[in-house]
């Protein structure tokens, strides 16, 4: 029976994670994302439902569109992947609860930036306003008012500390190393982690995002990387492993 559910969550994540791969592609362009006839990104041809399948028609049709032959954009079939694998692993985690709904939406949350941020560099407002209010309204449910406050003051804290370290880089690398929506980011994390732990994702994204950086200036020549991803990698590792103060603090000391 457990499986049965892992697998449903598993198929549930690569189709929302297709939706959040046209939102991520469209929204920055101006694009409708909800009206608008599925079609090949190069030829603009159609897509018939079959040819739309998460994962599987990419497999089928070997990368490539059916019509024209331009090769599909190696992001869609990535992002549906990892979404399906963040929602399984979110039903795995933490089984029917709230706690569920607030890991579907960091592993949603997770996808789309992800598309976003590696496409065009940025982390669009409505997203993180949407998600915003997804986890106020959720978190409210799981704590009540109180444990909203305290969400909103490690919100604040952590957007506080990014917002330096955005100042600190752009005075030590004369130019602009963190995007304001790295910034606004923190802001989210807060809403859903407490301070402590949610400085640990900032560590943490730094941590994994230096050797990538350093790869891709040697590879790429190219020393613009988006950080968003990162964060937000950071952020699922401590989420998902539910790392609390309390747990920081016992592992020091
Ligand atoms: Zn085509």
């Amino acid at each position: 029976m457990e499986a049965l559910y892992l697998i449903v969550f598993f198929i549930l994540g690569t189709l929302m994670s297709s939706f959040f791969c046209v939102v991520g592609l469209r929204l920055p362009r101006g694009e409708n994302f909800v009206k608008g006839k599925s079609a090949c990104d190069s030829c603009q041809h159609p897509l018939a439902l079959y040819e739309m399948i998460p994962l599987i028609s990419y497999l089928l049709q070997k990368g490539r569109c059916r019509y024209c032959g331009e090769k599909i954009a190696p992001i869609i079939p990535l992002s549906e992947l990892i979404g399906g694998l963040l929602y399984a692993i979110s039903y795995y985690i933490f089984g029917i609860s709230i706690d569920l709904l607030i890991a579907i939406g960091v592993a949603s949350l997770f996808v789309i930036i992800f598309v976003t941020d590696t496409t065009y560099y940025i982390i669009p407002d409505t997203v993180l306003f949407f998600f915003g209010i997804y986890f106020v309204i959720l978190e409210f449910l799981k704590q009540g008012l109180t444990g909203i406050l305290s969400h909103i003051t490690s919100a604040i804290i952590l957007f506080t500390i990014m917002y330096l370290m955005m100042l600190l880089g752009e005075k030590l690398f004369k130019r602009e190393s963190l995007g304001g929506g790295d910034v606004k980011l923190l802001f989210l994390f807060g809403l859903v982690l407490e301070s402590i732990p949610g400085f640990l994702t900032i560590f943490l994204a730094s941590l994994i995002a230096l050797p990538s950086s350093l790869i891709l200036l040697y590879k790429e020549k190219t020393n613009m990387i988006p950080f968003g991803p990162f964060l937000l990698l950071g952020f699922a590792i401590v989420f998902y492993n539910q790392i609390t103060t309390a747990k920081i603090i016992e592992f020091f000391f």
